[in-house]
Parts: C-alpha cells; structure tokens; sequence
C-alpha cells in the first residue's frame, strides 16, 4: 500500500503521542496515510511523565464529559500498550500500579528548606489541600481511598517519614511516554503509514474544503481527510480560513529525569507519587529500569522550551523531601515542553467547519493518557463517518456559531 504519488486518503499534520495514534489506528484500516511532522515525537508528547491518572483538570465546560473520556482511555491503556509492543517489538513501560497523593511537612524535613515560593499561595496547609482533593474526587464517584502515613509508608517505603496524610488511587496507571512515541513511529511504520520529516507550511482548500497541505521542501500532499495533530502549534497553521481552530495556549512544563545508581528495593517508588510540599506540587513517577521522572513546572511562557536552573533546582529540592532517596540518583535528562490548551481546557476532537479538516489537539495536560480514546473515535469518524459519543462534547466547533461563509 505505499504510494509512490503524492495522494493519500487521509493526511495527519503532526506526529506527537495524538497523531502518532491516529495514523496508527487510521493506517490499521487499510486507508493511505500520510503523517507529517520533522520530528515524530520531538514535541511535548516525549517530555511528559506518562501518568494514566483519574484525576481532572478542573474546568468549567464539560467537566464531567472529560472525566468520562479519561476513564475510557485509562481502559483502553492495557490493551493498547499490549498491541503496540507486539507490532513494535519494544517494550513502553505500561504499569497498572496505582498512585499517591501524599501531603509532606517539610519544615519538620531532613532537607535544607529553600524561599521557593508557593504554587497556591499557602504554606504548610497540606493536610487541608489533600481532604479538598479527597472530597472533590470521591464527590465524582472517583475510587480514591484516604490513607495514613503510616499506611503510605507501608506501601512505599522510600516515602519521606514526614509525610503526613494521603490519598490512595488503586486505579492508575503510568507509561514511558519517550517508548511509547518510538513505539507508534515503528507501529505507523508496519501499518506502511507514510512518514514525512518535514513541515507543513501550508493547508491547501478550495472553498470550505480542505485538500491537501504543502510541506516545507515545496511537495503538496492531497487527501480527502486532514487531520490536526499539531499540538500547541495547532492554529498557527498557514492557510486555516479565520474562525476555525481556536487559540491554543502553549504551557509549559519541565521535568527532570533521574535513575538509581544502587540496586536497592525500594529506592524508586512503584507508584506515581504526586505530593504536596509547602503549597508547592512535584511528582515522581517511576520508569523502567530504576528511572523516574520528577515534575513539573506549569508556566505561562509563550513558545519557550529552555530548561531553567531555578525550575530544576526546585523540581529536584521538593522531590528529596518526599523521596529523598531521589538525592543520590543520577540525572539522566532534563526536558521542557508545551502543553497543549484550549481556551476552555478541554480538547477539540473532531470535525471542523472545513470540511475534511479534523483537528485532534488542546488535550492539556493529559494528552498521553488520552492518546487511545481520541484516535479510536477519530479513527471512527473518518473511516465511517460516525462521531462517538466519548467526544461529541469535545467538538471544535464549540467556540462559533456557523456562518454560510458569505
Ligand atoms: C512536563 C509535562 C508533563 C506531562 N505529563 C503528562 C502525563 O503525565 N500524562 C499525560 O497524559 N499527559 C502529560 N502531559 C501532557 C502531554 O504531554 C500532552 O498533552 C501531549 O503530549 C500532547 O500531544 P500532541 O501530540 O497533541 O502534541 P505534541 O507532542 O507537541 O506533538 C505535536 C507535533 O506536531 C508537530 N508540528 C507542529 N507544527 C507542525 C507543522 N506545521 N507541520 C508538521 N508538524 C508540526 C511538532 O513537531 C510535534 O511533534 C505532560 C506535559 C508536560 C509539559
């Protein structure tokens, strides 16, 4: 099925964690797919930690909807990590093991305490903030279980000792993003998706029709579906006629990669660990192979992916205190990238008011965990015109009113 001309049934612009799974899916259907993108899985979708968490982001529209779309993905996670280490041949880390959200009392801490400021504005009010979580969560019907110290220490002895309260998700999970995008470029691959290094400049209509894109070495690729998988870069798109992808606002995160160096039991946790230090959050979710990524910052920065010396410095301080075996580990990498966000913190999945464009973006913080749902349903939109009800809340035409273009 590899095309030798330059027209495909449906072409996918982007190749992080969404369009990967999209072409995947789409490629699985017999259909001529083409994804385009410099560098397929360079983008935010490689630096984030993997949590497959049931946890929301708060939002106004939808909130309850989006909640229903994680669960679903969250699902769908074992069977699609499974299929996408058979056809792939390598290993993306998928875990089932659960997740903490544990409250520390750092000024009673083992650790030298730093003049960070607090991300809500409070200190020391842990305890508080994780019976708001609890509440909040188990008012969705969440099963989230309160828990001890004790009972937190029991479970993941590497915790700090002055942990004082906590949350237990029995029903989570957490992947190695970084695997799991070299995976779907090897499955997309077996599925002869067509993988272009390059960049589309330009989306090509004709009227309300979408027809093709025109990539960055002057080669035009024509398909009767488009698809936007573009991320935090999604609207910016030369050629997008006025009104049809919605601002996305680019927020950033960094991270910081770390590996034990002993061989210890216990020395990484085998939980994602979310905690609450000072009014300030980290994480630590553990990887393969002794490694663990500690995050991560959230910040309003525009289209800047540096990685700052006070964000790794405050990253790796607050991890010590609620890991603190964290402070003999290496450093493996440090990363920063842009989350994707809609106006209203939902993602936009699925048709346009161009017809043939479908955008698939905006999935925020929870793009990797959303990565199986959205491309079952837009893999169903587009092979057989049906828009699943996991997303019809997620329609990017929320934002406007139709007009007749006149
Ligand atoms: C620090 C951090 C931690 C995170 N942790 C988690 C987590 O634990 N769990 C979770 O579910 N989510 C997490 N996320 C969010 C998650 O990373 C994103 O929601 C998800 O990766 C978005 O995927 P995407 O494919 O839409 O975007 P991207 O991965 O950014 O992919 C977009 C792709 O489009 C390409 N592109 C852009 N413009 C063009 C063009 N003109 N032509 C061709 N290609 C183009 C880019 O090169 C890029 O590869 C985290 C994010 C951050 C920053």
């Amino acid at each position: 099925m590899t095309s030798s001309t330059n027209s495909f049934d449906v072409v996918v612009v982007g190749g992080g964690v969404i369009g990967l799974s999209i072409a995947w899916r789409v490629g699985q259907e017999g259909l001529r797919v083409a994804l385009v993108d410099p560098d397929p899985g360079g983008g935010v979708s490689s630096i984030a930690a993997g949590m497959l968490g049931p946890t929301t982001t708060r939002s106004a529209y939808a909130e309850e909807e989006l909640q229903n779309f994680n669960a679903i993905s969250a699902a769908a996670y074992p069977a699609f990590s499974i299929e996408l280490e058979e056809v792939s041949g390598m290993k993306v880390g998928y875990e089932h093991s659960g997740g903490i959200l544990v409250a520390v009392d750092a000024k009673a801490g083992e650790g030298p305490e730093l003049s960070f400021p607090a991300a809500d504005g409070h200190r020391g009010d842990g305890v508080r903030f994780i019976e708001s979580v609890y509440k909040y969560q188990a008012s969705l019907g969440l099963p989230v279980q309160m828990i001890s110290s004790e009972q937190c220490r029991l479970l993941e002895p590497c915790i700090s000792p002055q942990a004082t309260m906590a949350v237990l998700y029995e029903d989570e999970g957490h992947v190695d993003s970084r695997r799991l995008c070299q995976a779907l470029v090897r499955a997309c691959r077996a599925v002869e998706v067509n993988i272009h290094l390059h960049r589309v400049v330009h989306l090509i209509t004709k009227g309300r029709e979408a027809k093709g894109v025109l990539l960055d070495d002057g080669r035009q690729l024509d398909a009767a579906s488009i698809v936007l998988a573009a991320g935090a870069w999604s609207h910016l798109l030369n050629g997008l006629p006025e009104m049809v992808v919605q601002p996305l606002r680019p927020l950033k995160g960094q991270v910081v990669r770390v590996r034990s160096r002993m061989d210890a039991v216990y020395e990484v946790p085998s939980r994602t660990i979310r905690a609450h230090v000072n009014g300030r959050h980290v994480y630590v979710v553990p990887q393969l192979g002794g490694q663990a990524v500690v995050g991560a910052t959230l910040e309003d920065e525009g289209y800047d992916t540096s990685v700052t010396v006070e964000a790794v410095h405050r990253l790796l301080h607050d991890a010590s205190l609620v890991v603190p075996s964290i402070g003999g580990m290496e450093v493996v990498n440090l990363g920063a990238g842009l989350r994707p966000v809609a106006a209203d913190n939902v993602p936009m999945i699925g048709a346009s008011f161009v017809e043939g464009l479908f955008l698939a973006t905006g999935h925020g913080r929870n793009g990797v965990l959303l990565a199986p749902a959205t491309a079952e349903a837009v893999c169903k939109l587009i092979t057989k015109g049906v828009v699943d009800e996991s997303i019809r809340p997620f329609s990017p035409k929320r934002f406007y009113r139709e007009t007749d273009g006149s």
